[in-house]
């Protein structure tokens, strides 16, 4: 991966990357370990399930966890010159990760903004996709160059999915990211409130750990649609160490139904039913 790259080129082989995508979904969050990687993972496996070409692109430099949730931890990709041709975890996805180049993915710690730019670069330029109907991104979490970089980056036909937990204090994570899509131009398709309650492994009873409704009214506060509510399912957590969407993992029906809603109410809101 050249660490300079060619800017010119660059530019062209990434509008060439990006025009053949229908629609570019970026999974934002305020700050990490809220579910951003769960929810990216989860967005794309339903979608390639409901038939849909699918990839699946994670630029979360400091911690690729796509690898682990898809099973693919370990793999490398193959690659001529300058393109990188993703991993298939079936037909309709493909994966491609900064994961599956690094020797020890500590490497990228000491990465400096400008390296982090243009290896994100270089991902959304050089990977082999073909024609997709969607690519989901798992973005750096914050609000910082590297989530900069990826969302001008990305041309048109994108927009952002936000992930957060119920905490009031959340909120102040989400009105930047809401600040910073504006500033990019990017349209926000809505929010995913992950870890709202608690599903009892033994008893399968959900109770509020935060206030009830709290990703509601979070959305009405911030005026921006609820796509759903993921609660915390120790079945979610254990089928991602394995590899396995909520949909494949031994979570409660009713957490793979919410995950099913969020991805019928994301794709009201793309294509504006
Ligand atoms: P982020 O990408 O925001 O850093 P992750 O998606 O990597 O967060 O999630 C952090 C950890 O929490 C992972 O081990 C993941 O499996 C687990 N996790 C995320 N959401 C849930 C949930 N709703 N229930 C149980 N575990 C979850």
């Amino acid at each position: 991966m050249s660490q300079q790259g060619h800017p010119q080129a660059d530019t062209e082989k990434l509008n060439a990357t990006m025009s053949a995508i229908g629609k570019k979904i970026l999974v934002l969050s305020g700050k990490g370990g809220v579910g951003k990687s769960t929810v990216a993972v989860n967005l794309a496996t339903e979608l390639s399930k409901r038939g849909h070409k699918v990839g699946l692109l994670d630029v979360d430099l400091h911690g690729p966890s796509v690898p682990r949730m898809t099973g693919l931890e370990g793999q490398r990709i193959g690659g001529d010159g300058d393109n990188f041709y993703p991993l298939e975890v079936s037909a309709n996805l493909k994966v491609m990760s900064i994961a599956f180049m690094l020797e020890n993915t500590s490497q990228a710690v000491i990465w400096r903004g400008p390296m982090k730019y243009s290896v994100i670069q270089q991902l959304l330029a050089n990977t082999v996709w073909g024609e997709l109907d969607y690519l989901v991104i798992d973005a750096p979490p914050g609000t910082g160059d590297e989530p900069l970089g990826t969302a001008q980056l990305v041309g048109v036909n994108a927009g952002a999915v936000i992930v957060t937990t119920p905490q009031q204090v959340s909120i102040g994570d989400v009105r930047r990211c809401i600040t910073f899509c504006n500033q990019v131009m990017l349209p926000i398709w809505g929010v995913i409130e992950n870890m709202s309650s608690v599903i009892c492994p033994h008893c399968g009873q959900s109770f509020d750990i935060f206030k009830s409704d709290g990703g509601k009214k979070l959305a009405d506060e911030l005026n921006l649609p609820l796509l759903g509510s993921l609660p915390i399912d120790p079945g979610i957590v254990i089928g991602a160490d394995a590899g396995l969407s909520i949909c494949e993992s031994q979570a409660c029906p009713p957490v793979k139904q919410e995950m099913e809603k969020i991805v019928d109410n994301l794709m009201a809101k793309i294509h504006k039913k």
